[in-house]
């Protein structure tokens, strides 16, 4: 029994909808485990660009610093893009990261058995099934280096510059590793080692980590082809490590393959308890207000935080099944209901169900 300070931030569109669900359902989970949790609300995104004209106060900073882990909703939104660039909401997520420290960003991508006609890929491959992770590289790479304009060979050309330490690389690749340990063992680090030097050091490293996890099989593939592998068959991949950008694009690819934007949750997480847990969506603001947002990523991305930051596996264990076990009972919010007859559920009244499942 424990007790556990979560700092809390709602963010804009549908982020105060499915945060709220959020909580409800580990308030739940500490009713049934005998656990405290602490909810400190902060501002972050487009609402605090209105109440204090930044999007990242640094009262959010402190606060989220001094917690036992985040639960963020989602930032952003039409009425805020045309803020300077220094001011978008964006700029919230990427200051919380730096702030805490979080270099890598866990993506678990899997299909849910009763939602497989969601799927966007042949059946016979879904059948097969899936459930991977893309670990990302969340601080480093060509999103973090040198960049510019200049006059080149010709005329007025930009750059962008892509480097990474082997400190940065041997962390991601001891997280990836640990990851897959929990799991079926297996790690296909994804790079371009047969044209990029900063993937050839990145090989490298990896392999020397390697060697301290002899329990698990290590596998190496190139980008293009571990893009073309995830839909071909995406039951091959356990744990997947890659750099920031290729990160970036192959964890869109992953949860798009699993049709349902709305049921993937993420994890991001640095060296300290304290993560950052939150749904891969956005702030959904053609939806935000209606009771049609699907409260399941960030229902999920609770799961997460119980997992990573304060291993509780089973307390963890139970939101998943509840979630689970909903599908199964054939409830669906607007998003995943398909071509199928059944009314769709509100955000509020697939809490409610998720609450009775767990
Ligand atoms: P989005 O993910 O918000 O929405 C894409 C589509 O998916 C929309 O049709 C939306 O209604 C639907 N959708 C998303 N989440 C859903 C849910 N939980 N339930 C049901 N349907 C859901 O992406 P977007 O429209 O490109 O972006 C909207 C805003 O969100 C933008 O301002 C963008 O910058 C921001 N954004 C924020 C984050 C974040 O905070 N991490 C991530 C992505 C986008």
């Amino acid at each position: 029994m424990g007790t556990y300070n979560i700092a809390v931030v709602k963010g804009d569109g549908i982020g105060p909808e499915i945060v709220s669900s959020a909580i409800k359902v580990l308030e739940v989970v500490a009713q049934k485990y005998g656990h405290t949790f602490i909810f400190t609300e902060y501002l972050a995104g487009g609402c605090a660009i209105d109440a204090c004209g930044v999007p990242l106060p640094e009262e959010t900073v402190a606060g989220c610093k001094a917690s036992d882990s985040v639960l963020l909703g989602a930032v952003g939104g039409p009425k805020w893009d045309s803020v300077p660039n220094h001011l978008r909401p964006e700029k919230a997520l990427l200051g919380l990261r730096a702030a805490l420290g979080l270099y890598t960003n866990l993506r678990p991508a899997k299909i849910y058995p009763a939602l497989m006609e969601a799927c966007t890929l042949r059946p016979d491959i879904v059948e097969k099934g899936f459930d991977l992770v893309i670990v990302r590289e969340l601080t480093g790479g060509i999103y973090f280096g040198e960049r510019g304009r200049r006059d080149g060979k010709y005329g007025p050309e930009a750059f962008d510059t892509e480097a990474y330490s082997e400190m940065e690389v041997e962390r991601i690749a001891r997280v990836a590793f640990e990851t897959a340990r929990k799991r079926r063992k297996n790690v296909v680090s994804i790079d371009k080692a047969n044209v990029l030097e900063t993937s050839r050091l990145w090989r490298e490293v990896v392999e020397r980590v390697a060697a301290e996890y002899p329990d698990v099989e290590l596998a190496h593939m190139y980008v293009d082809n571990a893009a073309m592998q995830l839909v071909r068959e995406p039951s091959r991949f356990d744990v997947a490590v890659t750099s920031n950008m290729f990160g970036d694009i192959l964890s869109d690819e992953a949860s798009q393959i699993t049709g349902s934007i709305g049921l993937l949750p993420s994890a991001s997480l640095g060296d300290s308890k304290c993560g950052m847990y939150e749904p891969i969506h956005g702030s959904a603001p053609d939806i935000a207000g209606t009771g049609k947002a699907n409260p399941m990523a960030t229902i999920l991305s609770t799961a997460m935080m119980l997992r990573y930051s304060f291993d509780l596996a089973e307390e963890a264990d139970c939101i998943e099944n509840a979630v689970n076990q909903v599908l199964e009972d054939g409830y669906r919010t607007a998003d995943i209901v398909g071509n199928s007859d059944v009314t769709p559920l509100t955000c509020d009244e697939m809490t409610e169900k998720i609450i009775g499942r767990l």
